[in-house]
């Protein structure tokens, strides 16, 4: 049996079916596979997190692997960076430290997660098996790779993919130990909409994604999302948002310890109120916390960044075979670049490039070596983030972040109105 560009038909089994692992399965079922894609969640709708970027990369990778439709439905619920206003980092007093990038070129959007998820999991369709968790991996009798599941069963196939997240299994069959450890920064999530802060905050934040830092390692990031007004393709018709009206999407993130670790036992108005206390302290100016202060308390949640090295060379430490893996599971990605997703995505349209062709294991080495290098590459621009964030918790680091604040809103300010 062939595919639709002439290679060997395979038997894939995919372990994970978050934003990877669905990705793979909808491209190689368009190519005439035969593809399951196993998770353990019971529905997909019910899955967590927020905004997922997806970069001009990530979208035409999405492009190699779901049908013309399923792209327009994702563009049609996705809002355009280029309609945004100029990214801006602050300081924790909320003065402005400097501009983002001109955007207005851009081809990136923001999706809710869980639309994406929802937008891929269509496409993958019967193929798609929930509440199947995998417990096992490895290698039957007959040479072939085959996993286990919690309620007995187990299957066989040509291929097996690990897209099983950052504490993945696979991967860690393969690589016979953990293939990332914490970062050193715990994150607090949840969404505000944007007609419940005050106007002044309304304008300062505006339609952009913002940075703040403080000393002692407290940052806050706010990110933009208006599917429905910044809408990356005209056609409401084929929106699938659940994000119906403009909204900024935060991400509270202080240095791991005991203390900042107590607050993940914390849950809705409670976590906000000890994330907001957390802020005070470091004198954060109060208009800075009204993001938080005005919050859904039932959107807060707690996460925990992991990272994988930034080093290509240490990523998937394994011989290429018929096991292997893809996305955080190999190079997990703090979301402080909002690369993680698009490079799962990229993951997966190499590995069926590559499947069309050469030897089972000629392929999975060619897509490995390239994975590789893309995951070092967005570990390398994730890991600058937590690295400044972490370096304003040492005592020089507050002593620079306290002079140098002023100084650089000065100067921002300076260069804002001579231009
Ligand atoms: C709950 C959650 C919320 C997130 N929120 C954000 C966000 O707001 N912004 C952002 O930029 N990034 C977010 N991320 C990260 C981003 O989604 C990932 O970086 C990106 O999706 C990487 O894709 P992936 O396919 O490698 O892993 P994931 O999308 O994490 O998918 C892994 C999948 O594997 C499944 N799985 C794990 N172990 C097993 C097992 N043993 N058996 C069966 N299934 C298993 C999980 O249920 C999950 O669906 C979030 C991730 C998660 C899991």
């Amino acid at each position: 049996m062939h595919t639709t560009n002439g290679s060997q038909r395979l038997h894939v089994v995919v372990v994970g079916g978050g934003i990877g692992g669905l990705a793979l399965g909808a491209g190689l079922r368009r190519h005439g596979h035969e593809v399951a894609v196993f998770d353990r969640d019971t529905d997909v709708t019910a899955t967590g997190g927020y905004h997922i970027t997806l970069d001009e990369r990530a979208l035409s990778a999405l492009d190699r692997l779901v049908a013309p439709e399923v792209l327009r439905g994702l563009l049609a619920s996705g809002s355009a960076l280029r309609l945004r206003d100029r990214d801006v980092f602050f300081d924790h007093r909320g003065r402005a430290l400097g501009y983002g990038p001109d955007l207005s070129g851009s081809k990136s959007i923001d999706v809710d997660r869980i639309t994406l998820r929802v937008l891929l999991a269509e496409a993958v369709g019967a193929d798609l098996h929930l509440g199947k968790a995998v417990t096992d991996v490895g290698t039957g009798a007959d040479g072939r790779p085959r996993v286990g599941f919690a309620d007995g069963t187990t299957v066989s196939a040509d291929l097996v993919v690990g897209a099983d997240g950052t504490h993945s299994l696979v991967a860690r069959h393969l690589a016979a130990a953990p293939t990332n450890r914490p970062a050193g920064i715990i994150g607090f999530s949840g969404r505000t909409r944007r007609s419940d802060l005050t106007t002044a905050e309304q304008r300062r934040l505006g339609t952009r994604s913002t940075m703040g830092i403080g000393p002692r390692g407290a940052a806050l990031y706010v990110g933009f999302l208006d599917p429905i007004g910044n809408a990356a393709l005209d056609a409401p018709e084929l929106s699938r948002s659940v994000t119906t009206g403009p909204t900024y999407i935060w991400g509270a993130m202080f240095p791991e310890s005991a203390r900042t670790d107590s607050l993940r036992e914390l849950h809705g108005a409670a976590l906000c109120t000890a994330l907001l206390d957390r802020f005070r302290e470091h004198r954060w100016a109060a208009h800075t916390l009204e993001v938080i202060a005005r919050t859904d308390p039932g959107s807060v949640a707690a996460f925990r960044f992991n990272a994988a090295s930034t080093r290509a060379g240490d990523l998937a430490p394994w011989p290429a075979g018929r096991i292997t893996a893809l996305g955080d599971a190999v190079h997990a990605t703090p979301p402080t670049a909002g690369m993680g997703a698009g490079a799962a995505i990229q993951d997966a349209a190499d590995l069926l490039d590559a499947l069309s062709g050469t030897a089972l294991t000629e392929a999975i080495e060619r897509y490995e070596a390239r994975m590789r290098e893309r995951g070092g590459e967005v570990l390398t621009a994730a890991m600058r983030t937590v690295r400044l964030i972490l370096a304003t918790n040492t005592t020089l680091g507050a002593l620079a972040t306290a002079a140098l604040c002023p100084l650089a809103a000065t100067i921002t300010r300076y260069l804002c109105t001579a231009s």
